[in-house]
């Protein structure tokens, strides 16, 4: 066979197959590289109904993707998906168990500000009782006194239980300029030599 037709044999089968391959999104099984790979960590989601607005996620995000927006009456929780690095400690942070890692990873938009480039939950703030400071998510405080009576020595619940109560409504800061007393502490010692 002459190399003239070699080289046209060659260019006839390069149209008689496909040139490129699909993209991952084309799912086709007889494609080596056209499957999402088995494991894939992609976008985080959140569940905005477990979200309780703690922060934890903002503390552990290695690509600083994740912002808090606090207003007057509102806790923004946001994913910068951009700066992402899907590194999944905002999911092993989560005390909710609200983030899940998804094998989903198409995040390209147009503009910036696409809503779809962001994870967002809202939910409503406190505010403190005494100077009007909002300071913590209501399902925050809620949820963090329902764990603590979930998990507290039975003997001491009670004193726990109206411990918290004497600070429900008021910031950080006001609770130390009123001098807030608990019996907590106080009787400690009371509790261990009942033992
Ligand atoms: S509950 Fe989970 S997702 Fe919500 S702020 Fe806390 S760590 Fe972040
Ligand atoms: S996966 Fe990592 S980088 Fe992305 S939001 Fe979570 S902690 Fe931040």
């Amino acid at each position: 066979m002459s190399t003239e037709i070699k080289i046209l044999k060659q260019v006839l089968s390069n149209y008689s197959k496909p040139m490129t391959l699909n993209y991952p999104s084309a799912v086709s099984p007889d494609r080596k590289y056209s499957q999402i790979p088995a494991g894939l960590r992609g976008i985080p989601e959140r569940d905005n109904d477990k979200c309780i607005g703690c922060r934890a996620c903002y503390f552990v995000c290695s690509g600083r993707a994740t912002s808090i927006y606090d207003s007057d009456a509102k806790r923004k929780v946001e994913i910068f998906l951009f700066r992402c690095t899907f590194c999944a400690h905002c999911q092993e942070a989560c005390p909710e168990e609200a983030i899940k890692m998804t094998d989903k990873f198409e995040i390209a938009v147009a503009k910036r500000e696409d809503p779809s480039a962001r994870v967002v939950t809202e939910l409503d703030l406190l505010k403190c009782k005494i100077c009007g400071t909002p300071y913590a998510s209501k399902k925050f405080v809620d949820r963090a006194y329902e764990r603590l009576m979930e998990k507290i020595d039975q003997k001491v619940k009670e004193t726990v239980s109206s411990d918290f109560k004497k600070v429900d409504g008021y910031c950080p800061d006001c609770r130390r300029a009123n001098g807030v007393g608990f019996d907590t502490h106080t009787k400690k010692h009371v509790w261990l030599e009942g033992a």
